[in-house]
């Protein structure tokens, strides 16, 4: 016999996604809200990322608007410095229980059922006792949409041997005695990491061998930072961002002029990424990582046997005393099993990506404009899906919708206002605040103007010919 219960809004997940849209909606509403999730504490990947992670971006604009999460320090030291304070996942965590204990359930409007499976039709069961719910909702938020394979938790896919030494990246620091060498499997920022926390850790470069299947494209971390220091970097690369687009010949001239006005970065200057997850890192981390010369580009492991790694392109040499690490999870395949669908539809809400880079930010504004809008129509055009990345070309589709979607946030007198009012909103403020009579800044905001819609039209016609 199932348990009934009755609410505005039923959540299901309290990730970061989960969370943001919950923390705004009990902002801007006074609806009830049910919050189910299948792991013990709020957070969603971050209950189970490794113990060195932190946060790629600064903390100022990650977590729910109402409560902050950074501490407003620049790093003083380590490869970080200069640049906002990265929270580690033990702060994310910490941070995600606050949230959830001191404004959600101390709001008396949010139920939380941790340890509870969602099944789908408004059920779900409690994994351990066994209690089964099931719920009259008016609206059923899907905040599962952008769900995280990480390596604690996913099964790799490729074979491997008994008797090789093979652990995801979480298992690093159990690590007792120095191994003949490591080899780390992956090209994205979860091997990134693996490679920096094992050069931090004083491993020898030459003792890193790192098997990337495909190069990504970077994102500098200088270009997000939110502080009044930085806003002429920012400035000056977005308006170098647009004005590379917009001068671009081709697609791949497209890139190179992206990477000259310091926007995108790569590891091997030789050679040209095919990926792009929207890894960010810092120019300190990007030069610790040129240490690693020992890179194998053969493209994707096949098995790991005791003496050889066969991947699609040939086979390296290697030992049972070799240590494999596992950072082979992906973005892409986390996101393939998932249709994109319109994020509101009648009573079910899907926050997806509105703008590149920011889940959190994204995931506030549905809440908003859910809140303050009436129509799905009208709340479809502004909460427009923009397509998370995985090839470079997914740069050309995922930067027009972010574009559009910009565009048509500054035509809306009010939600201009309450932007620039989210803390997760990195610039807008920043921008806002620029004094009129600084001549020097004013003519890089000149630049992003003019460049601004040629980029788009030169975007359009760079996506019409990756349609063919
Ligand atoms: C190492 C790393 C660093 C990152 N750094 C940043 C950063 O600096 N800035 C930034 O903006 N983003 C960052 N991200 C991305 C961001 O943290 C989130 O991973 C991403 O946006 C997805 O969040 P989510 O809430 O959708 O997913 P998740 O965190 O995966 O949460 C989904 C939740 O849904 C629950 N769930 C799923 N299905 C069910 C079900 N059937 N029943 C019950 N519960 C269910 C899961 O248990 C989980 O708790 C980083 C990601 C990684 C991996």
């Amino acid at each position: 016999m199932s348990k009934g219960l009755k609410t505005d809004y039923l959540i299901i997940g309290s990730g970061v996604v989960g969370m943001a849209f919950a923390d705004t909606l009990l902002t801007e509403t006074d609806a009830d809200i049910i919050i189910v999730d299948r792991y013990a504490m709020p957070g969603g990947h971050w209950n189970v990322a490794y113990p060195f992670v932190t946060l790629h971006q600064p903390s100022s604009f990650f977590g729910v608007s109402s409560m902050e999460l950074s501490r407003g320090t620049i790093d003083q030291i380590g490869l970080n410095k200069g640049l906002g304070d990265l929270a580690s996942g033990a702060e994310v965590s910490a941070y995600f229980d606050e949230v959830m204990r001191q404004r959600f359930l101390a709001s008396g409007r949010v139920r939380y059922f941790p340890m509870c499976d969602y099944t789908g039709n408004g059920q779900f069961n409690h994994k351990l006792s066994g209690e089964e719910f099931n719920v009259d909702y008016a609206h059923l938020v899907d905040a599962t949409f952008m769900t995280i394979s990480v390596p604690s938790t996913h099964t790799p896919n490729f074979d491997i041997a008994e008797g090789v030494r093979f652990m995801p990246i979480n298992d690093l620091p159990k690590v007792t005695a120095s191994p003949a060498g490591y080899v780390v499997i992956g090209g994205g920022k979860t091997a990134i990491d693996a490679c920096l926390w094992l050069l931090q850790q004083g491993v020898d470069a030459d003792a890193i061998q790192w098997i990337i299947s495909r190069d990504a494209w970077l994102l500098d971390r200088a270009n997000a930072q939110p502080s009044e220091a930085f806003v002429e970097t920012i400035i000056n690369t977005q308006a170098g961002q647009f004005e590379a687009i917009a001068g671009a010949q081709s697609i791949d001239d497209m890139f190179d002029r992206l990477e000259a006005c310091g926007y995108l970065l790569r590891l091997d200057p030789s050679v040209r990424p095919s990926m792009f997850h929207a890894a960010t890192i810092s120019q300190a981390e990007l030069a610790q990582l040129r240490r690693i010369k020992n890179i194998v580009r053969m493209g994707h492991v096949r098995a790991i046997e005791t003496d050889r790694i066969v991947l699609t392109q040939g086979e390296i040499a290697t030992s049972p005393q070799h240590l494999h690490i596992d950072c082979s999870a992906s973005l892409a395949r986390s996101f393939a099993h998932k249709d994109i669908v319109p994020i509101f539809q009648g009573n079910v809400i899907t926050p997806q990506p509105i703008r590149a880079y920011q889940p959190a930010f994204s995931a506030s504004m549905i809440a908003y404009v859910e809140a303050n809008y009436d129509s799905d129509e009208e709340k479809n055009r502004l909460c427009a899906h923009v397509p998370l990345p995985n090839q470079d070309v997914d740069f050309i589709p995922m930067t027009l919708a972010m574009m559009m979607n910009q565009f048509n946030w500054s035509q809306d007198a009010n939600l201009r206002a309450w932007i620039r009012d989210n803390r997760l909103d990195g610039f807008s403020k920043s921008i806002a605040n620029i004094d009129k009579n600084d001549s020097e800044k004013m003519d890089i905001m000149k630049r992003i103007r003019d460049n601004a819609f040629p980029a788009v039209e030169k975007l359009q016609k760079f996506a019409a010919s990756l349609d063919k």
